[in-house]
């Protein structure tokens, strides 16, 4: 059974479920450990029947009141939630960077002050999301946004507390209550959040989180009929055994998945620009489902590309995240490091170049260099696959409809990064087949703005209004004039 409390990084951090606004422990339980040295970090409680269970009953009991209250009266709830969220900054800091390896600069500087704003926004936006009228001459149409219920959120482990928060905020402030099933690789900032919601007063039931591998919590919870929605992001194999449990009763989902989003580098681009933002992709070991992972440059440029960004990756600071200096961290899991590993030795045994990088990283067992690879045909493994580690593939191109017809040639429609001049890019950019891409920059987001994949990629929008649509029930009451 695990503890109540455990000691991680100097943070007291709870590994039980947090249901009914209780810590509930479980007899069983499975050990987690740190990508940094491997180091096991403490045993976190498994979700059983018993807790799924539990927590439905709790999400399923507090939904009538925490529905009930106008958008109005929750918001101060999840301002409180936020505020205790930002309370607790430096602690899902070095919890985060210690079970999932996530950059120590990143969390401090993006992902927490964005997991705070992430409540606080959706709270604020939800006022307007009551009573939108619609008049006609023959009616008076009253557009309801009413909660859907009680909704699952599953979320992966290279951005737990961020994409947790994500799903959270829109869920929340629509007046849906939620089981959160966190990532078995990186559960501690989940278990933080509770106490967050607990502190700023959430009323029992409002939020649960139970701890758990997929194959046992998180496939109980999903494929439950009592679930009116579940938020997934995540790998596409787990995204269709999620479809199919949550299919088998009509239940919504909102898939955001992998990416093998192109990095396209035109002709008149500033290839300098290109090549400074090209090594950001390696950051957090490449273990980011937006980063462009598949580089198409014009031929004319290639070598002086190839060059520049060799020059930055050079650069690039490997070693330990909790270092504020350090740029590429740890693979998440020795499983994880196997995959990368073998997706680089079947494309080199088949025929691929080295451009750069290519093997494990001498600063530790879970570390990889950032590497390039090159003398890729479009179907092969490596350039169809998202890797999801710290290597990249680069092609060449002659013209825009090759390299159009090179960027649309995966099965995967995240996103993707145009640079070349700006009308040149933007056209270019609009014409690619993915769910949003950045023009000569990368990684600019906003709230209100959609976000999510076509084709394998995923099935549905987040953001602003999308994920109200989504964690809603849509109603038209009609009265005639
Ligand atoms: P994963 O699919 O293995 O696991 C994601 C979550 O699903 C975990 O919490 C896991 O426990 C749970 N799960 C596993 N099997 C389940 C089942 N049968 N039923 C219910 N839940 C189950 O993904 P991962 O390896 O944790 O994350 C990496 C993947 O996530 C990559 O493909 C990455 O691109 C993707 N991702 C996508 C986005 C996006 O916004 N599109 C963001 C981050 C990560």
């Amino acid at each position: 059974m695990s503890p109540s409390r455990i000691d991680i990084a100097g943070v007291s951090v709870s590994p039980q479920h947090y249901i009914n606004g209780r810590r509930v422990a479980s007899s069983e339980s499975f050990e987690l450990f740190s990508p940094i040295d491997q180091r096991p970090l403490g045993r976190i409680s498994e979700g059983l029947d018993e807790h799924v269970e539990a927590a439905l009953q709790s999400a399923g009991a507090a939904f009538p009141a925490w529905a009930g209250l106008t958008a109005a009266e929750r918001k101060p709830y999840l301002d409180r939630f936020a505020d205790e969220i930002g309370r607790r900054a430096d602690e899902f800091c070095r919890l985060e960077s210690t079970d999932a390896g996530v950059l120590l600069s990143r969390m401090r500087h993006g992902v927490v002050p964005r997991a705070k704003l992430n409540i606080a926004w959706f709270a604020q936006h939800a006022l307007d999301l009551q009573n939108q009228p619609i008049e006609t001459d023959q009616a008076h149409h009253i557009v309801r946004h009413d909660p859907a219920g009680v909704v699952a959120i599953i979320t992966p482990w290279n951005a737990p507390l961020m994409l947790s928060t994500w799903k959270l905020g829109p869920a929340l402030a629509a007046g849906n209550t939620c089981i959160l099933k966190p990532p078995e690789w990186a559960p501690l900032t989940c278990s933080l959040l509770a106490d967050a919601a607990d502190a700023a007063g959430l009323p029992p039931g409002v939020l649960n989180v139970v701890q758990g591998t997929g194959a046992k919590a998180g496939a109980r919870l999903v494929g439950d009929p009592r679930i009116a929605r579940v938020s997934f992001t995540g790998s596409v194999s787990t995204a269709k055994w999620i479809a199919q449990a949550a299919g088998a009763n009509l239940v919504p989902c909102s898939l955001e998945l992998g990416g093998k989003s192109p990095f396209i580098v035109l002709e008149d681009a500033d290839v300098d620009n290109a090549a400074a933002t090209g090594a950001l992709m390696y950051r957090n070991a490449g273990q980011v489902c937006l980063a462009g992972t598949r580089f198409l440059v014009h031929e004319n440029i290639a070598q002086k590309f190839i060059d520049a960004m060799r020059g930055y990756v050079e650069k690039l600071v490997v070693g330990d995240p909790r270092d504020e200096a350090t740029e590429i961290g740890p693979i998440i899991h020795p499983r994880q490091m196997e995959r990368v590993q073998g997706f680089v030795q079947r494309a080199l045994a088949r025929g691929a170049k080295l451009l750069w990088g290519g093997d494990r990283h001498s600063f530790g067992a879970q570390y990889f260099q950032p590497t390039m690879l090159t003398g890729l045909e479009q179907d092969d493994e490596i350039v169809q696959n998202e890797v999801f580690g710290p290597v990249l593939t680069l092609q060449t191109f002659k013209t825009d409809a090759e390299a159009l017809e090179l960027a649309n040639g995966t099965d995967y429609g995240l996103g993707g990064v145009c640079y070349g001049q700006t009308d040149h890019a933007t056209d270019m950019a609009q014409k690619v087949r993915t769910g949003f891409i950045w023009v000569n920059s990368f990684g600019i987001r906003d709230l209100a703005a959609p976000f999510g994949g076509i084709k394998r990629s995923g099935i549905g929008r987040e953001g602003g209004h999308w994920s109200f649509e989504f964690f809603c029930d849509v109603k038209d009451v009609v009265v005639p004039k």
